[in-house]
This record gives C-alpha cells, sequence and structure tokens, in this order.
C-alpha cells in the first residue's frame, strides 16, 4: 500500500535530494531526510515536508564523509520505521581541480559521500527489501557517470563506480522485486553548480558569466539547466508499477548531452 512506504534519501536538504523528497512528501511517503549538520538546523525543513501528506517526515543526521556515521544511517532509519522501501542515494559533493593539485582529503570526502555511502546503505536497505518482495533503490549519478570532464576526476571516477555498483546490485536483486536503476542528470541549477560557477572562473581563466555559457551549458545541447522536480518526477516514476521491469538502467535527463 503506497501510504505506508517509506524513503530515505540521502543529502536531501538541498537541491535534487530536496526536490525529491519533497515529491515523496507529497505521495504520502513517509520520508527520512538527511544531511551533515545537526537536526535542530532542520525543523523548520521538517515540519514544511510534514504538511506536504500523511506519511512521518524526521531527519536523521549523518555525516557520509565519515564511515562510521555512513554505516549508521541505515540502521537508525531501520530502527524507527521498521524498514525502507525506497532508497535514494543522492548525497554528492563536487570539487573542481586538475589532478596534479588534487588532495587526498577532497578525493577521498568525495568518494566516501558519493560511492562508499551508496554501498553502506544498499547493504543495509536491500535485505528488508527483498523479504518483502519490493523495493526500489535510485541512486543519482551523473551524465559524469557515462562521460567525463577535465578537472573533476575523482566526481568522474566515484559516478563511473555508482553506475557500476548500480547495475551489479540490479543482477542481484533481478529476481526479487527490487529494481535498482541510476538517474544521470546534466547541469541542475542547484547550490551544487552554483558553488562550482567560481572555482570553474579560477581554473579556467573566465568571468563567471562566460563559465555558465561557455564551460557549464557547453555540453547540454538544450542550453538550459534542467530543473530539480523534473529529477523528482523520474524518481517517482520508478517507484511506480509500471516501472516495474527498468533496472540495471542508466536514465540521463540530460538535455542531449551524452547523445554525443
Ligand atoms: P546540493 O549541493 O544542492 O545538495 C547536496 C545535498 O547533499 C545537501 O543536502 C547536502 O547537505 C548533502 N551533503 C553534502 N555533503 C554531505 C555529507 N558529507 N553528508 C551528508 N550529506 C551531505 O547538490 P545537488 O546538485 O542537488 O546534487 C545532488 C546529487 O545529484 C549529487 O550526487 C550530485 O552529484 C548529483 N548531480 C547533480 C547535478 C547538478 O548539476 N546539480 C548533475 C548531476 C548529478
Amino acid at each position: 500500500i503506497v501510504s505506508e512506504r517509506v524513503a530515505l534519501v540521502t543529502g536531501s536538504t538541498s537541491g535534487i535530494g530536496l526536490a525529491i523528497a519533497q515529491k515523496f512528501a507529497q505521495m504520502n511517503y513517509s520520508v527520512a531526510l538527511n544531511s551533515f549538520e545537526p537536526a535542530d538546523t532542520w525543523f523548520g525543513l521538517v515540519a514544511e515536508l510534514d504538511r506536504l501528506g500523511s506519511g512521518e517526515i524526521v531527519y536523521v543526521q549523518a555525516d557520509l564523509a565519515d564511515a562510521a556515521a555512513s554505516r549508521a544511517l541505515s540502521d537508525q532509519v531501520l530502527s524507527r520505521f521498521g524498514r525502507v522501501d525506497v532508497l535514494v542515494n543522492n548525497a554528492g559533493v563536487q570539487k573542481v581541480s586538475p589532478i596534479e593539485q588534487f588532495e587526498d582529503a577532497d578525493w577521498q570526502r568525495i568518494v566516501a559521500v558519493s560511492l562508499d555511502s551508496a554501498f553502506h546503505a544498499i547493504r543495509s536497505c536491500l535485505p528488508g527489501m527483498t523479504e518483502r518482495g519490493w523495493g526500489r533503490i535510485i541512486n543519482i549519478a551523473s551524465a559524469h557517470g557515462l562521460r567525463a570532464s577535465p578537472f573533476k576526476s575523482a566526481y568522474v571516477a566515484t559516478k563511473h563506480a555508482v553506475v557500476g555498483l548500480t547495475k551489479t546490485v540490479a543482477l542481484e536483486a533481478a529476481e526479487k522485486g527490487v529494481t535498482v536503476n541510476a538517474i544521470c542528470p546534466g547541469y541542475v541549477w542547484t547550490p551544487l553548480v552554483a558553488k562550482q560557477v567560481a572555482d570553474q572562473a579560477r581554473v579556467h581563466g573566465l568571468s563567471e558569466e562566460d563559465v555558465i555559457r561557455q564551460v557549464i551549458l557547453a555540453p547540454q545541447p538544450t542550453k538550459q539547466f534542467v530543473q530539480p522536480e523534473e529529477i523528482a518526477e523520474m524518481a517517482a516514476y520508478l517507484c511506480s508499477d509500471w516501472a516495474r521491469s527498468i533496472t540495471g538502467s542508466t536514465i540521463s535527463i540530460d538535455g542531449g548531452w551524452t547523445a554525443k
């Protein structure tokens, strides 16, 4: 029954994760929100989402750069609700730098937040899904899970790895009513992208307006940013029964980027 569904969305206080959490709240799912700040930071956001539907909204603090916190997140949600039916591995961070200057700490943080956290959450949540014979795992990868751009070595490497993880778990879960897919967005206008405009301007020696036109939207044939709600609608569709045969897929929402 749809109203009994419980979703965990990692990194869901902003951007794409927040749009997905809002959509699920409107669908009367109970939703566990997550980020690294203490819970009182997000009381207002929890109350706002609570008003959208009949499910229960909770916030679970976990800094996914920290391995112990990352391992503990799903267990906290499982002990709170007794189940996770829909897992969205969305948390992700970016760092734009030539590889010669890439710091160990940045590399490790990106791998931990984007890839290790997905592994930890899938390992904890999948057994309950397969026991109940229904589940949805949605990994927010990227066009950078399918194509590369310079100066984003850690990001591109982890997003390709997330695609590999998606396909592997899809095969393991294929007969159990659990689908596992990767959504691969092109540039979506979120704080993550807004923050990298300045970084890109420095690396490329361009003004911020030129970065948006010549660098950021250059690979996106539509020349338009994707909106977070477009990703949320796809996540909702993947949770429908009509999407039961979509598994192990990479679903591009990238304005034509990977058509090239
Ligand atoms: P965002 O910066 O707006 O939001 C990221 C969320 O993750 C925030 O809620 C943040 O608090 C949380 N987060 C960051 N570090 C964390 C940590 N250590 N522990 C727990 N939570 C943490 O970013 P976004 O643009 O919405 O990106 C969401 C996902 O979509 C990421 O995986 C990103 O790589 C991917 N993506 C984004 C774009 C884009 O253009 N915005 C394109 C393709 C893929």
